[in-house]
Parts: structure tokens; C-alpha cells; sequence
């Protein structure tokens, strides 16, 4: 596990590295300009994405106004230090404002010409909106006369200086945001203002003057007049909010780890709020919803950066600005060729226009959804952009669940209700019922319920309950607001700005249209159109598209493992092969016990006291069993199929309550005493460690004979069909090399008695192999392999029982060891690496030392996990098996590992 911020404070508390031991050549901060820039875009982790981006931007002579970055290193220092800057830092500060200076023209702090600058977090992960950003720094009574005279624009220039105030309480020294909402009102009010917009010059200065009332009254000290006082609070502001709850939880959410902190950028103010001839915007290179390739963003005249992203007034897209400013379009088309030739990649930038003149504020690798890494990667490789192979390590394996994912049935869809049509933030389709808060959404969605979380407009606050809702509704915000960038990052289905919606949090309802719903009804949301529906409509599984073969097609090429599927039934195991698998690697067959009328023969076989009327039983099973698996070979057309034997207690097919047991009595002719005596009897402590997998052949053989028979039949029967079947027998939960010794020997018989039987003389070509997933029978992998042609590393089992963990019950704790890093994932989701790893590492090497040519291969769940199948790689496993929905990217994430290999 990557070593936390906290513990890596506490490391460097106990001694390692101190203030006063700071190593000389350690660089604090890196100045970006005209003059000179320090730093490149190769520096992420010290200099952060953004520091490390706008570096990159000047060097390569975009219009980037200059600044410096302070590095990460520093921000483990602040914690290292109690929380104080470490020495030093503030004058390398003052001197880089110098070199600013000389660059701008303009003075910090100064009368005549002020230099103002932006302080704006970064680490080298973006956690969009989490931290702190506080603008127009360097303000104060005097400047901002100054600044009004300069820019002849006084309402601008307390506009500006009112929103500094305002940051700087709310952000440096927690004034609550309410206090300055409410001395805005009374301005409002005073001066008949409906919009901020139309306060006039007069209405902002006062409001300077009652913001620095508000200031004072709740912090109890003036707001700084001194400019580099402002700087010096901003940076350990900046710091601090690294380790803000909502920051914290963010990382904790996308599991970021190991990173030093948060570098702090200060940059020169730029403004888009200067007239009708300055503006902001954010924009990505192409469109990250399709991935098609157009310039893709929106901006908004006469205003601020903040106002785009945190949806409070609705912005244009960018394919209208050519009518507002042409040159400024040409100039951004320009500069889109120019990042995406440096980059080879998407890039996500922020822009601001002051008075005519464009400048870049931003810009990092944009985020996409799974559609569009595939769209973007295959077009880039016709564009010459980016080789196959970077194409193949591009696409996250895992995103490509949001190909695979539900949309709406356009045959459903037709009759729907479609109450209003929003943005379409992030693709998918999601039906649930409202919940209004994300506290209320995460207790709903924790009991189970479907979902979606509706919200004026989200923040960071609400990641909790974003998370956890089937879908996000929100009825202000365009597509770059948090809610739009936060689902799109997690392929969370999300409509934004549906602006028609009103939503009551306090009575829990919403109103569109002269309609009102409330918790109890359901809705559904399409993320691909942005429609808002009435009533649960029909999902469907999607079509893929010609650049998902394509991909798929590449991945092939470059993987060296096989991928198989986890599938029972025949549509399962079609479905699989359509999506690329090459076997079944686990068949359990206790799921087909389940079905119909099959239940009740199963039951017949659990109550027989004695073997004779227990094969009586069986024999009701073995055509049914024959048959599911004639299906299943018939679909997988000769691909290999792992068919497991009886794997689960047999108490799990018995009812448990009083009324099921008296309908079964009755059912099978019984005294219902008979059945609760024997539930009594099967009934077990703990079941997952009892009486299961081959200990159930060892008490009962006939039920592997029976298993073992139907599966020879129906090979022999395919072939005789010219189908060609090819099985593999598995027996689980084996732990003693006697136990696979016994019961191999009992199949390999029984084989050959039902081929006997049969007259068949081919080659039936049948393995005989075993799961490996209890911990003994990986330290025993030696002498177990003796008997076995292929192990199959169920690694759930051996994840329960290597933790001691309860597989079904671990969520009453996991969570608290997940929030409070004791974990740094589940790890039943993605293999434990360095404890279970290294029982699967040793299973497979010491079964080879007895069995050269010992096929290998995992069927636990991690064998649809991208970080579990790099591992599974390196130890040298045949196959990977996995769900059917989870085989592309089981095959993605092969090939993506397969090339790290072949180019560490
Ligand atoms: C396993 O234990 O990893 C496995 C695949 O078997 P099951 O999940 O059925 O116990
Ligand atoms: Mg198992």
C-alpha cells in the first residue's frame, strides 16, 4: 500500500527529515515566463498537473501569463512542520513576485499599476473543485483606486476586490459564505438590483466596505491591507485545504494514494470580466462525451472563471463564439492543433480573454468517457497522433464498462414520458427514486435502493451520495460543472442544467411542467440525450462500435494471456464468446440446480438417507445436467469449458423458513419433521469453511459420478454430432494432496466407464484438474499438482480464507478499514498483491516444478480486475476468467499489461 499523507507526517515527526535539515538543493519553487521557466510538463508529482502544465505551455510559446508553482515537497514540509511554512519559502516568494513584476510592469500592492495574481491549488492528480482557490490577491484600499483608475472601469475594479474579500473569508479564515451572501442582499436591495450584474459602481465599493465589516466582525481581525500578509495566508490556505474532509474523501473515493500534497500556483491575474470584449472559458480538444473530433467547450462574456465552472450563470458553447469574437476562435482552433500535437492526447483547457487579448490558464490531459477513450484512440491512430500500442495503453481497461452498460430500448423509449431534456453530462441510463440530499442518497442507496440524486448543483460536499445514486439529476450547471466533470470521470449516468426541474429539498419533492414527484416515484435519466422521464423505462444491453473491434482487435495482438469467461448457462456463454472469450473457465454448476423443477430432485437427493435412494434421486438430475451441458458446448463451439463439480454446503438448497418447508413437505409426500431434521442437521457454524467443495464427493460420491457422467455423455454425444466438446473437470476447495489423489482417481474412472458404456473409443481429451483456494493447497502446490493437469486459482476462496475474512459478511467493517487506510482497497475486488499474490506466486511456481506444462489460470472475480490481471501476468497464468460483461476489459487490460512488460 502507497504510504498516506498522515502517515508519512508521522514518519517524518519521528525524526527523518526536519525543518532545519532541509537538503540544500531542495528547489521550493519554479518560476514560469518570459524571464525564465524552471520547470516542464515531465514534473507532475513536484510540480503538480497544473504547475507542471503551465510550465510546459510557456516552453512551448503559448500565451501563458507568468507565475511560479510551490512545489509539492513543500506541502509535506507544512505538515511536517505543524503546519508552519517551512524557512525560507517566503523569500524565495518575495523575489519571484520581483521577477513578476519587472516581467508585468506592474507593482505588488501599488498605487499607480497593481500586480494582482491567483493562487489556485494543484496536485499531481486533479481532484476538480476539492481545494482552494482564492483570485485577485494583492487588492487592498489603495490598490484597488489604482485599479479602478487604470482599467477606468471602478465598478470592475470593487467588483474585483469584493470577490477577493469574499474568497479570502470564506477560504483563509472560515467566515461562513451566508454572511457575505447576506450584505450582497442588503446592497441588492438598496440599489432596486434583480442580478449581481446590475449593482452599479457606487453599490460595489460599498459592499467593500460592509464585506470588510462582515470580516471583521466574524474573524475579529481586518482583512490584510499588506499584500505579501494576503500571499503568505493564501499558500498555507492552499495546504491546508489538502487535507480537507472533502479532499480527503475524494481521494479516499478514487483511490489516491501517495501523493507528497498540493503544489500551490501563483499567477498573474488575467481578467474575462472587463467588458464585452473579455471573456472566460473551458474547452476540450474534442468532444469527451463522443469523443468526436471537434473543438468542444463553452465560455461566457464579461466574466470570471468560476462563474463557468460553478454553474451559477449558463455559458455559450464554443461553436458560437466565432459571432463574438472570429480571431479569438482562430486563435483557440490554433492552439487546440498545437497541445494536441505536443500532448499526443485530449486536453482539457481553461481560457481567458482580457480585452481582446486570448490567454491560456490551463490545460491537462481531459477526462473522457469510456465511448470517447475509444473513439479518441482510434482516430488519433488514423491522424498519425499515436502508434497501436499507445492507442491500446490509453484507454483505461476498466472504462470500458461504460461501453458495455445499459441504454434505454428505444422500443420502451417511445412510449415514455419525457417531462423536460437537460444536458447530456455522462452517458448511461439510470432509473431510481429521487433522493435530495447526498446524506439521503448514500442511507437509501446503502439499503439498497435505486437512487438518483437531485440537486440544484452538486459540490464537493455531495461526492458521498454521487458515488453511491444509480444516476445524477441537476437542474442548473452546464457540461463542465462539478456534476458533469465528477460523473463523467466515474461514468456515472448524469443529466445536468435541467433547468425546468424546481427542486424542494425541505419537502422532498421536484415540479417540472406542472408535474410533481417526490421520493416515492421513479424516474429515469439518459445521460446520452439528457431526457428526464416519468416511470422506469426498459434498459437494453448495448451495440458496439467498428473502433471497439478495432481496439479489441489490437488488445489481441499484444496480450499473451488467454481470456476466458465465468458462464452456467448457454446465452452466457454465447454472450461471452461475442465478446471475445476463449473458454469458460468456471461453470458452476450448482446454478443450474436452481431452475424450475430441478430444485426439487436436488432435494430428493439431500433428504435420500442412504445411497441407494440418493442415486435414485440423481438419476432424476443426470439428464437435465446432460443437457445444460450439451448447451454449453454447443455455444462455446469447440473452445475449452472448466465444468466445476458441487461446489456450495448443501443446506443452501433446503429452505430455511417454516412455510417453505411445510409447501416442500408437501410437495415431496413428507413429514415436514423429516425436512427440519435435516436442515437441522446440515445446518453449520460456519458453512464457508464446512462441509463443501470435494469434502461433499468425499461423503458422497455419487453425486460426482453423476456430474462426471453427465459430462461424458454429453462430450460424447457432441461428438458424435460433430460438435467438438472439450471439457474440463474441476474439483474444488481441494486443501490435501489425498483429496484430489481420491477423487481424481474416482473421474478418471468414471470417464472411462461411461466411455465404456458409451462404445466410445475416441479421445474424449478430458482434463482433470482442481481449484486452488485454500491457503494449504497453495503451500502444497507440489504435491497436489501431481494429480492435477490444470489448477485454477478461485482466489475469492482464497481471499476469505487467507484474511479470515467473511466473504459475505466483510461490509460490516471493510468500509472503516477502507476510510481509514488500513486498506487501501477491497480486497475481494482487487487482489491483495502482497499477501494472497504471493500464495497465488508460489502456486503456480511449485506446481510446475512437478508438472512442467501445468495449465494455470484464476476464476476468482479479480480475473475481471485491470490491477489483479497485471499481477496474474507477471506471475506467469495461462488465463484469466471472468464475468461475460468484464471479458473486453479483462482482454484491454491483458494487452495493457503485456506491454508494460514488454517495454519495462
Ligand atoms: C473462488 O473461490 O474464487 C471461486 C471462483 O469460486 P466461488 O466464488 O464459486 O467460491
Ligand atoms: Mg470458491
Amino acid at each position: 500500500m502507497a504510504t498516506s499523507t498522515k502517515a508519512r507526517v508521522a514518519q517524518r515527526r519521528r525524526g527523518k527529515t526536519s525543518r532545519n535539515h532541509r537538503p540544500a538543493h531542495e528547489q521550493l519553487l519554479y518560476y514560469f515566463g518570459q524571464t525564465r521557466t524552471d520547470g516542464g510538463g515531465d514534473q507532475k508529482p513536484l510540480l503538480g498537473g497544473k504547475g507542471a502544465n503551465l510550465a510546459e505551455m510557456t516552453s512551448i510559446g503559448l500565451p501563458v501569463p507568468p507565475g511560479f508553482t510551490i512545489t509539492t515537497q513543500v506541502c509535506g514540509l507544512y505538515y511536517e512542520h505543524h503546519e508552519k511554512l517551512p524557512a525560507g519559502l517566503m523569500d524565495e516568494v518575495h523575489s519571484s513576485i520581483g521577477l513578476l513584476e519587472k516581467e508585468t510592469g506592474k507593482r505588488f500592492g501599488d498605487q499607480k499599476n497593481p500586480l494582482l495574481v491567483s493562487v489556485r491549488s494543484g496536485a499531481a492528480v486533479s481532484m476538480p473543485g476539492m481545494m482552494n482557490t482564492i483570485l485577485n490577491l494583492g487588492l487592498n484600499d489603495e490598490s484597488v483606486e489604482a485599479l479602478a483608475r487604470e482599467t477606468q472601469n471602478p465598478r470592475f475594479a470593487y467588483d474585483a476586490y469584493r470577490r477577493l474579500i469574499n474568497m479570502f473569508g470564506d477560504v483563509v479564515v472560515d467566515v461562513d459564505h451566508a454572511y457575505f451572501e447576506a450584505a450582497f442582499d442588503k446592497v441588492k436591495h438598496k440599489h432596486h438590483a434583480e442580478q449581481d450584474t446590475d449593482v452599479p459602481a457606487d453599490g460595489m465599493r460599498e459592499l467593500c466596505t460592509s464585506y470588510q465589516n462582515v470580516y471583521r466582525k466574524h474573524h475579529g481581525n481586518d482583512f490584510p491591507q499588506d499584500p505579501f500578509k494576503q500571499l503568505e495566508l493564501a499558500i498555507i490556505a492552499v495546504f491546508r485545504s489538502w487535507m480537507q474532509p472533502r479532499a480527503v474523501k475524494y481521494r479516499q473515493v478514487e483511490q489516491i494514494t501517495g501523493l507528497l500534497g498540493t503544489a500551490v500556483n501563483v499567477q498573474s491575474m488575467v481578467f474575462g470580466n472587463m467588458g464585452d470584449d473579455s471573456g472566460t472559458g473551458v474547452a476540450f480538444t474534442r468532444n469527451p462525451s463522443t469523443g468526436k473530433n471537434e473543438f468542444y467547450g463553452e465560455f461566457l462574456v464579461n466574466a470570471q472563471g468560476e462563474d463557468v465552472v460553478a454553474g451559477i450563470r449558463t455559458p455559450q458553447p464554443v461553436s458560437e463564439m466565432p459571432k463574438w469574437n472570429r480571431a479569438t476562435y482562430r486563435e483557440l482552433l490554433a492552439i487546440k492543433q498545437k497541445l494536441e500535437k505536443h500532448y499526443r492526447d485530449v486536453q482539457d483547457i481553461e481560457f481567458t480573454i482580457e480585452r481582446g487579448k486570448l490567454y491560456m490558464l490551463q490545460t491537462r490531459t481531459g477526462k473522457r468517457t469510456g465511448a470517447a477513450a475509444v473513439r479518441i484512440a482510434c482516430d488519433m491512430v488514423k491522424e498519425k497522433l499515436i502508434s497501436e500500442k499507445t492507442a491500446v495503453q490509453r484507454v483505461p481497461a476498466g472504462d470500458l464498462t461504460q461501453l458495455l452498460l445499459p441504454s434505454f430500448s428505444p422500443a420502451a423509449k417511445k412510449s415514455a414520458q419525457v417531462l423536460t431534456v437537460g444536458l447530456p453530462a455522462s452517458p448511461g441510463a439510470a432509473v431510481g427514486r429521487p433522493a435530495f440530499t447526498a446524506a439521503e442518497a448514500v442511507e437509501r442507496a446503502n439499503a439498497g435502493e435505486s437512487v438518483l440524486l437531485v440537486r440544484k448543483e452538486t459540490n464537493p460536499e455531495d461526492i458521498d451520495g454521487m458515488h453511491l445514486a444509480a444516476g445524477i439529476l441537476t437542474s442548473t450547471g452546464g457540461m463542465t460543472s462539478h456534476a458533469a466533470v465528477v460523473a463523467r470521470g466515474w461514468g456515472r449516468c448524469c443529466v445536468a442544467g435541467a433547468g425546468r426541474i424546481q427542486i424542494n429539498e425541505r419537502t422532498r419533492k421536484l415540479s417540472v411542467n406542472g408535474r410533481t414527484f417526490s421520493h416515492k416515484d421513479v424516474l429515469s435519466i439518459d445521460g446520452s440525450t439528457g431526457e428526464v422521464i416519468a416511470g422506469a423505462v426498459a434498459t437494453q444491453t448495448p451495440k458496439l462500435s467498428g473502433d471497439f473491434s478495432r481496439l479489441m482487435k489490437w488488445a489481441d495482438r499484444y496480450r499473451t494471456l488467454d481470456v476466458r469467461t465465468n458462464a452456467d448457462t448457454p446465452e452466457d456463454a454465447r454472450r461471452a464468446r461475442q465478446f471475445g472469450a476463449e473458454g469458460i473457465g468456471l461453470c458452476r454448476t450448482e446454478h443450474m440446480f436452481f431452475e424450475g423443477d430441478r430444485i426439487r430432485a436436488m432435494r430428493e437427493m439431500i433428504l435420500a438417507d442412504e445411497p441407494k435412494t440418493r442415486k435414485a434421486a440423481l438419476k432424476k438430475l443426470l439428464p437435465l445436467q446432460r443437457s445444460d451441458f450439451i448447451g454449453i458446448f454447443r455455444a462455446m463451439k469447440g473452445l475449452p469449458v472448466t465444468i466445476r463439480l458441487l461446489d456450495p454446503p448443501l443446506h443452501e438448497f433446503l429452505p430455511q423458513d417454516n412455510e417453505s418447508q411445510s409447501e416442500m413437505a408437501k410437495r415431496l409426500g413428507l413429514p415436514v419433521s423429516r425436512i427440519k431434521a435435516r436442515v437441522q442437521q446440515l445446518h453449520e457454524t460456519n458453512p464457508m469453511l464446512g462441509h463443501r467443495g470435494c469434502r461433499l464427493a468425499v461423503t458422497y460420491p455419487e453425486i460426482l459420478e453423476m456430474q462426471v457422467t453427465a459430462i461424458v455423455e454429453a462430450v460424447i454425444t457432441c461428438r458424435r454430432k460433430q460438435v467438438n466438446a472439450r471439457a474440463e473437470i474441476m474439483i474444488p476447495l481441494v486443501g490435501l494432496e489425498g483429496e484430489l489423489e481420491m477423487l481424481g482417481r474416482r473421474v478418471r474412472e468414471t470417464i472411462k466407464e461411461v466411455a465404456a458404456a458409451k462404445k466410445f473409443t475416441g479421445n474424449l481429451g478430458i482434463l482433470v484438474g482442481t481449484m486452488i483456494e485454500v491457503p494449504r493447497a497453495a503451500l502444497t502446490a507440489d504435491e497436489i499438482g501431481k494429480h492435477a493437469e490444470f489448477f485454477s486459482f478461485g482466489t475469492n476462496d482464497l481471499t476469505q480464507m487467507t484474511f479470515g475474512y467473511s466473504r459475505d459478511d466483510v461490509n460490516t467493517f471493510l468500509p472503516d478499514y477502507l476510510r481509514q487506510e488500513i486498506l487501501a482497497r477491497d480486497p475481494f475486488q482487487s487482489l491483495d498483491v502482497t499477501g494472497v499474490g504471493q500464495l497465488v506466486a508460489m502456486g503456480v511456481e511449485k506446481g510446475r516444478n512437478v508438472r512442467k506444462n501445468l495449465k494455470c489460470g484464476v476464476c476468482g472475480e479479480h480475473g475481471g480486475d485491470p490491477a489483479s490481471i497485471r499481477f496474474f501476468q507477471k506471475v506467469g497464468l495461462d488465463y484469466v476468467s471472468c464475468s461475460p460483461f468484464r471479458v473486453p476489459i479483462a482482454r484491454l487490460a491483458a494487452a495493457q499489461a503485456a506491454l508494460v512488460k514488454s517495454t519495462a
